[in-house]
């Protein structure tokens, strides 16, 4: 299996931040991970699995033993009523939405242009536009290092929900996803009820609904290729209905989401936002200036300023609303994946700037 020492991360993630991995791991085979699942640093859970690192956020100067998977390759199968498409997990979740598109096989189109891999997309169960990963998927294959197999997980074992699955918790940090199944129904009907959506006609095409669903993100989104990024880094917070109401008797034109579990969904970036800190900036990390919910890097940002950050927004809105907003993004220290809470060593932020 292909490896190499000393390795810098700058390139690996989309906050273009600096960290060394002191070994990288390429496997491309089952044989590879049985391989790997002898190794101290998996056995002992210290090593992080890569994929394009756009959810991933470096916040130290070192990073542990990293698996970055190549299980490549895209195959269909058609049956009477559905097409099943199968794809290695370190293919490129928008190079697939736009295959699928141009092979006639529609239902991606509104999850266009979300960055990164294949193999991510279960993990957080990716979403946009009204639709998310899981309203595709069949089965996903995983290579468990505990046992050292490859399991078969159908779509209600992953147990997805709002950006989450059994990969952030029962199966965290056990192994590596080498290749997902997805099924489309040949009946396809276009999702337009999202707003930005909403203004194409209603026989719209599926790759109309990509181009447009294409149109609003780089409207919208900042490129982490021209400014480093990982889109959105809070997820939206669910609270209770007693705070929500309190909440709705200050601000009556807060955006909420009524759930089915009686509580309410609210709009991170509008907390954010309320608090004047879009476009504000400390030292080389900032919040976007046309999205409070994107932090990004400015150029010579480390992971620790970012982390800085976070938490003095993370404290604003707190003191502000009594709501706590938690990060999407994942933290990469030295030892493994950490939790946000637990984070010690960070820039300490009092105010941001605005230019
Ligand atoms: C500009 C921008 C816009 C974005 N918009 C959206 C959006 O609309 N909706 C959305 O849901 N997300 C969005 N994201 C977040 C990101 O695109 C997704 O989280 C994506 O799935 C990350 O893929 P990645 O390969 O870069 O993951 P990484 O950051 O490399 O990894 C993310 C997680 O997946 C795990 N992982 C990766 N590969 C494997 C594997 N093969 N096996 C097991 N675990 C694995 C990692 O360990 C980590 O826990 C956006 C990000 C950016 C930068």
């Amino acid at each position: 299996m292909i490896s190499e020492q000393d390795y810098a991360l700058q390139a690996l993630n989309s906050f273009n931040v600096k960290s060394n991995s002191s070994t990288i791991y390429f496997p491309s085979s089952i044989d590879d991970l049985q391989q790997l699942a002898q190794l101290d640093a998996v056995t002992c859970g210290q090593f992080y699995i890569l994929g394009e690192g756009s959810n991933s956020l470096f916040v130290q100067d070192k990073a542990p033993v990293i698996i970055k998977p190549k299980f490549m390759g895209i195959s269909i199968q058609e049956g009477v009523d559905e097409y099943r498409v199968t794809v290695g997990a370190s293919e490129n979740w928008h190079q697939l939405v736009a295959f699928c598109i141009n092979e006639g096989i529609y239902g991606l189109e509104n999850l266009a242009l979300i960055p990164g891999s294949v193999g991510a997309a279960p993990v957080q169960n990716i979403g946009a536009y009204g639709v998310e990963f899981a309203d595709f998927c069949l089965k996903v294959d995983f290579f468990d290092f505990n046992t050292s197999s490859l399991v078969e997980l159908s779509a209600q074992a992953c147990d997805f929900s709002y950006r989450e699955s059994i990969f952030k918790h029962e199966l965290h940090n056990r192994g590596v996803i080498t290749q997902v199944v997805l099924t489309f129904p040949k009946n396809w009907q276009a999702k337009l009820t999202y707003q930005g959506l909403d203004e194409l006609p209603a026989n719209a095409s599926a790759k109309e609904v990509m181009q447009q669903v294409i149109k609003i993100r780089q409207s919208k989104l900042p490129d982490p290729n021209e400014l480093p990024n990982a889109g959105s880094f809070f997820k939206n917070p669910v609270v209770s209905q007693s705070l929500f109401s309190q909440l709705h008797k200050q601000y009556p034109n807060m955006p909420h989401y009524p759930q089915a579990s009686g509580e309410v969904k609210l709009a991170a970036g509008w907390l954010i936002d309320q608090l004047g800190l879009k476009g504000g900036r400390f030292l080389h990390v900032g919040v976007h200036q046309k999205q409070a919910l994107v932090l990004v890097n400015y150029g010579q940002g480390a992971g620790k300023d970012v982390v800085g950050l976070a938490k003095y927004i993370q404290q604003r809105v707190f003191e502000h609303f009594a709501v706590t907003i938690e990060p999407e993004v994942r933290m990469i220290g030295e030892l493994g994946e950490q939790a946000f809470n637990d984070l010690t060593d960070f820039s300490v932020v009092s105010e941001l700037t605005h230019d």
